[in-house]
């Protein structure tokens, strides 16, 4: 039985027993002639869905399927919620959890947009519940890098918008999705210090930064296999801690 509650009756719910739940946060959005637009909800989605095999009692949230992209609208076809709107709607699912009943929550988030919007929202509804537990892997393509050895991406750390990395993990997970005859893309360069807030066209003429060309199977799997094994023994080791954190040290 797939913890999904699109796929779930009421009683398979109650047998269930959940007492945790994943949310996956995509997007709608270009990602090059290569990659689908659904990318970003497509990777997270698959994320939350393998953890939930691993860890009891977790459900897995139906997935919000787009997200802030209006940084990306200069190419089609993206669709984009405003800032707004986006935390309200995270706002809305997280609460609606909580209330009936499942106030352990982890956010698998696909894509950039949606970092602040999580970051408002899950801390607001944090403040109104206090005993609830969110936590998010915002950035998967930042940690995949930092979990993986450094030379296992050749430009540009494997980053970037459907640039190594993340064509990498499409063709781990979605091979049949990806048209890689159509890959390229251009590596941007920023002064070092300070958080430029760029838009897409700026940085590249297609959408993509980074080098899709450089994307295998082979490193998406390593991705991929590297960011389950942190997200479940961080709720294995949560649980085990009964959800409580910041024990303090006396200095
Ligand atoms: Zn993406």
């Amino acid at each position: 039985m797939k913890p999904f509650p699109v796929n779930l009756t009421y009683a398979d719910f109650k047998e269930g027993k959940f007492d945790k739940a994943v949310l996956a946060v995509g997007s709608a959005e270009n990602h090059v002639f290569h990659l689908p637009f659904g990318t970003d909800t497509l990777v997270s989605l698959a994320i939350a869905e393998e953890v939930a095999k691993k860890v009891e009692g977790l459900l897995v949230l139906p997935p919000i399927t787009y997200g802030v992209s209006l940084h990306y609208d200069d190419f089609p076809f993206t669709l984009t919620l405003r800032p707004e709107v986006m935390i309200e709607v995270l706002t809305d699912v997280l609460d609606s959890s909580i209330r009936q009943g499942i106030n352990h929550i982890i956010i698998i988030n696909g894509h950039d947009g949606n970092i602040a919007p999580i970051e408002i929202a899950s801390r607001s509804i944090k403040v109104k519940y206090p005993d609830s537990f969110i936590a998010s892997l915002d950035t998967w393509w930042v940690k995949a890098g930092e979990l993986l050895p450094p030379d296992t991406f050749e430009v540009w750390d494997g980053l970037g918008h459907a640039g190594e990395g993340e064509t990498s993990i499409v063709l781990h997970l979605y091979p049949q999705l990806a048209r890689m005859e159509n890959a390229r893309g251009v590596v941007p360069s920023f002064p070092d210090g300070l958080d430029i807030k760029w838009k897409s066209s700026e940085i590249t003429p297609y959408g993509a930064t980074g080098d899709p060309t450089k994307g295998t199977p082979e490193k998406g799997e390593k991705m991929f296999k590297a960011l389950l094994d942190c997200v479940v023994k961080f709720i294995q080791e949560m649980e085990k801690a009964g959800w409580k954190y910041g024990e303090k040290t006396e200095l």
